[in-house]
């Protein structure tokens, strides 16, 4: 009986056949540790009704569980290398769809079209630490709909994403992340479930969109700049800080307006604050 994929032998007769060897600036940190393969995908409830996209396969650890407990596995990666390796480790299932793509590249709305036009998939990634955040907020903010996102992450992000007020990490990701979702960590991943071993300690988190806005925000766009202006520089107070994205006079007017103390700090504010003084930027900004 041939060893299963997360088996370290394997990976290695795996690698040696195909000469592969892993990208580090790819963020390559593959799991060898098929408990940890288990309890994410446990995570998702998956059953044969599901979608799922699963974001950077590797060499198809998670992918060929995924397969066997889901209808159908939309498999995104980006090195061309492993490619051919996925084909043969996943050969034995034709429920899987590879596709060799920058996730960051992909049309969202257009993959949903083309391969689950009647249904919210279940996403599921083991991420690149390097372009976690980018990858999250796509997902977030492309209006793609999606029933459950597992992701495992750097601890340090983890944590952030799941902050709240007056927490010292809690920041711009913190709330551009809750006010689309409820974040949960889930489990501590160690270095050693890994190969090569990684040198951050590792998070799993669960997201799950809110059904309805928790806050009434006019202007998306306009919240995104509130955040972004509250937290350039932390030791400030908010009307100086938010004075490095809008005119001062304004920041004063939308303080008062939002009844929001002008010496308070940005990391302070509950995402409801945010979304009131988003607001009132958007009048303000308007009448001047
Ligand atoms: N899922 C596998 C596992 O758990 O063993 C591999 C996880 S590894 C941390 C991250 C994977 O994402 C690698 O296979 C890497 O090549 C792939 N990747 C990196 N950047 C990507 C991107 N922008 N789009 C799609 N895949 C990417």
């Amino acid at each position: 009986m041939k060893d299963n994929l997360s088996s370290i032998n394997r990976i290695k007769q795996i690698m040696k056949e195909h000469s592969f060897r892993f990208t580090k600036s790819l963020g390559q940190n593959f799991l060898k540790d098929d408990q940890v393969v288990d309890q994410i995908i446990e995570q998702a409830d998956l059953t044969k009704d599901d979608v799922v996209i699963e974001v950077g396969p590797g060499i198809g650890v998670m992918t060929e569980k995924i397969a066997e407990l889901a209808g159908k596995v939309i498999a995104v990666e980006i090195d061309k290398n492993l490619i051919p390796i996925l084909n043969e480790t996943l050969k034995e299932h034709d429920n899987i769809e590879i596709i060799n793509e920058d996730i960051l590249n992909l049309d969202l709305i257009e993959l949903g079209k083309r391969y689950f036009p009647n249904q919210k998939p279940k996403i599921i990634a083991n991420l690149p630490y390097y372009i976690t955040t980018p990858i999250i907020m796509k997902f977030l903010e492309s209006g793609f709909s999606f029933d459950s996102m597992i992701v495992m992450l750097q601890k340090e992000v983890a944590e952030r994403i799941v902050s709240g007020p007056g927490n010292k990490v809690y920041g711009t990701i913190s709330i551009a992340v809750q006010y689309y979702t409820k974040a949960e960590i889930v489990f501590e991943v160690p270095k050693d479930a890994f190969i090569p071993e990684p040198n951050v300690t590792s998070m799993v988190i669960k997201l799950t969109p809110h059904e309805n806005p928790i806050v009434d925000v006019e202007n998306h766009r306009m919240f995104l700049r509130t955040i972004k202006g509250a937290f350039s520089t932390r030791r400030k107070t908010l009307l100086n800080a938010l004075s490095n994205e809008f005119n001062k006079d304004n920041v004063r007017k939308a303080l008062e307006l939002a009844e929001i103390n002008p010496s308070e700090r940005g990391e302070k504010l509950t995402i409801e604050e945010f979304a009131k003084l988003s607001n009132a930027f958007l009048k303000v900004e308007k009448s001047s």
